[in-house]
């Protein structure tokens, strides 16, 4: 039985998107409540009864979250062209070695706008154990 876990977090902050054309409103300082999902996906134990532990993932969210909660994300190392993509990948990378079955990680800038990122080599690290 194999199945897939998804937890998620929300964050406020600040960006603006340099490599967006001059006089685009997405070049302009502006807000959003980030909606992230962390996604897992892996094969359920026979002996406990779940693929992973939701407070792991939670734990894994928490220095994340402190880092980009209320802040300018162009002021990030890493995120000096924070676009939803870049914050996915940002994400993946710092969670991937404390989330080992990691599917993948979705980005909410607003309600009808996500960017869905499943890492760079999915193959090899989706957990057969
Ligand atoms: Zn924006």
């Amino acid at each position: 039985m194999r199945v897939r876990l998804s937890k998620s977090f929300s964050f406020e902050a600040a960006h603006w998107l340099p490599t967006f054309p001059e006089g685009h409103k997405c070049r302009r300082l502006h807000g959003h409540s980030f909606h992230v999902d962390v996604v897992a996906e892996g094969p359920v134990s026979e002996e406990t009864g779940y693929l992973m532990d939701f407070g792991e993932i939670k734990k894994a969210i928490a220095p994340i979250e402190d880092a980009l909660d209320h802040r300018c994300l162009n002021e990030i190392d890493g995120l000096e062209n924070p676009t939803a993509e870049h914050l996915s990948r940002w994400i993946w990378d710092r969670i991937a070695e404390e989330i080992p079955c990691l599917f993948e990680i979705r980005v909410q800038e607003t309600c009808t706008s996500e960017c869905v990122y499943r890492g760079e080599a999915l193959s090899e690290r989706l957990c057969s154990a």
